[in-house]
Order: C-alpha cells, then structure tokens, then sequence
C-alpha cells in the first residue's frame, strides 16, 4: 500500500489518472499477465494516456533487434517495459543523475533503495567476497583485476590475494575509503579516458552494477576493448527472467527504478554477450551470504515500513537463494 501511495504522491506533481485504475486492481500487477491486461485496459479506457502506458519500440541493446517494448508496470515513477523478443527490462526515468545519486547516504541507510549499513557489513560482504574469487579462480588464477563500481573495496580486498587488482568507483566517499587501505582506486564512470589510463586487464568485474549503468552495452563494449585476448568479464546481477521476479512482478526486491535501469534475463544476457564477440563461458545462480540488516532493510520496505538502520544484525547473515540473481562469466576469444 505505502508504494502505491507514493506513486501518487509523485504523480501529484500535475499527473494524475491511470495510477488509481491501477490501484483498483492491484492484486493483478503482481504477474506481468496482468500487467499486461491493465496496460490493454488503460489503454482502451484512457485514449488520453496512451502516450504513457502504449507498448514502444526501440532497438535492443542486449539482442539488437528493431524490437517492440511491451509496457509492463509503473514503478517509483518508472515505466517498465520488457523486449518482445529478448525479455531484457528497462526502466524510462526522467532526469535521474547518477552522480548525485551515488553518495555516501546510498551506502548507509539514508536512501530506502540503497544499502543499509554497508560499511558495517564488511565482514559478511567480505566472506560473500572470498566466496566469488574463489569462484573466479576456477577460469583465471592470477592476472590484472578491475572492478568496475567497487564500492568500498571489500572485494578488491579478497582478490588482492591472487590478483593485481584496481578499482573505479562513482560515490567520491567510497573511493576515498579505498584509497586510504591502500587500494589504487579512481573516482569516475568507466569511460573511454579513465580505462585508458589504466591500461588492459585480464578480469573485470562487474558485481550488481551493470543494472545502474546508463548505458550497459556502451559500457561492456569499452570494457572488452580494455581487456586482453583470453580475459574474463565477470557479471552479477539480478534475473528478470526468473520465477521469482515473474510472480512478484513489480513488487521484485530487485525492481527498484530509477536506480535499477536494465532487468536482465539469461537470454538477454547472452544475446548482448554474443553480439558483443564475447563467448559465454558459464550462468548460474548462486547462493548468497546476506546481511541480517540488509535482509530486514528490504522487507521492512516491501511491508512499507519505514527503514531503519539495524545495529544488532549488521554482523550475522544468512545464506539465501532466491534464484532470481545471476552471476555470468564471459570471455573474450584469444586471437
Ligand atoms: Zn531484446
């Protein structure tokens, strides 16, 4: 209910209508179905708001195609449409900038979105984080690593162990924190002049950050140009295709515009990864050591609580598997 409430309070501002349909038959937006059946139905009931629920066409940039965006939900002021032909989901935000976003309140409780008490989970993120380079090692052992969004740094921690690692980080706060551990860290967007002062690399990750990305098939295509022959790309990010996402619909933990832009499915995902000359080595959909503090930030949101940040449970976790997040290794053939 509280979600609904400030979808109107944001739609206040000189918008209003198709928004109350929609709360009348809220029970059927929580399957894209009925979704579906609600953009249909506004859209013969409300000629007047067809520019805004209408299916839209757009070339995909995970598969390429001349693809027709079928409108699925509205969500935080967002619409959600979903490619017909690959199942990649976007959210069309209006004005949203990821540099004022991405400051320290994202870390710490302040945004309703962002991470509880990030740094006060460090040692849970840091065993999930031994967890994944352990995982890496399985198709690189040693090499140049870059993480691309490193947050704090606590996986580049982990993989200093093995790797030469480095890091590029938005949120100025966080690349500060890095570089004062000693981490060589650049504050910035991963764009063509920052990678190229930092040379090529033989894994870059990317761990649930491509979703936040303006532009993810820009981005990965730089990404590739600045990783050698034989060098992975690592990704983490949710799974649009999944059950779970499909039943919960626009009430997915995951769907959370206008920071979460892109919803990657497994097809999508290999779509963009061939079509990028990028061979998909292995997806699955691992488990996941969460912070107690992170698991009841999201729920208290979900029951439209108001989040608070929880002291006590920031140092316990709980290994979860919801198979609606993926981790996919791709590689970049050796010449
Ligand atoms: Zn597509």
């Amino acid at each position: 209910m509280p979600e609904e409430r400030m979808q109107h309070s944001e739609d206040s501002k000189g918008r209003t209508g198709p928004e109350d349909l929609r709360g009348s038959v809220a029970p059927f937006d929580r399957v894209e179905e009925g979704a579906t059946a609600i953009a249909t139905l506004r859209t013969k009931n409300h000629e007047g708001f067809g520019s805004r629920v209408q299916d839209r066409s757009h070339v995909c940039l995970a598969c390429g195609q001349a693809s027709v965006y079928r409108f699925l939900y509205r969500k935080n002021g967002c619409d959600i449409l979903r490619c017909e032909q690959c199942g990649l989901g976007r959210a069309e935000t209006m004005g949203f900038d990821p540099e004022s976003y991405y400051t320290s309140d994202y870390f710490s409780g302040e945004r309703p979105d962002g991470y509880a008490d990030y740094i006060g989970t460090e040692n849970i993120l840091r065993r999930e984080f031994a967890g994944t380079v352990e995982f890496i090692r399985k198709f690189r052992t040693s090499g140049r690593l870059l993480d691309v969004g490193c947050a704090y740094g606590f996986f580049l921690h982990e993989a200093k162990r093995f790797f030469d690692v480095l890091g590029i980080e938005l949120a100025e706060d966080a690349a500060e924190h890095c570089r004062r551990s000693g981490l060589n860290v650049f504050t910035g967007q991963a764009d063509e002049t920052l990678l190229g002062r930092l040379g090529t690399t033989d894994v870059i990750v990317l761990l649930d950050v491509i979703e936040h990305l303006p532009s993810p098939r820009d981005t990965i295509a730089l990404l590739v140009n600045h990783l050698d022959p034989g060098g992975i790309i690592v990704i983490t990010t949710g799974d649009f295709g999944s059950l779970y996402s499909r039943v919960t619909g626009a009430h997915w933990r995951l769907m959370t515009p206008p920071q979460h832009l892109w919803f990657f499915s497994q097809a999508s995902m290999l779509a963009m990864a061939i079509s990028l000359g990028l061979e998909v080595e292995h997806i699955d959909h691992p488990w996941k050591v969460v912070p107690l503090s992170l698991i009841s930030f999201q729920l208290a949101r979900m029951s439209g609580l108001r989040p608070k940040r929880i002291a006590i449970s920031s140092r316990l976790g709980l290994p979860v598997n919801l198979f609606d997040a993926m981790r996919v290794v791709l590689r970049k053939p050796s010449r």
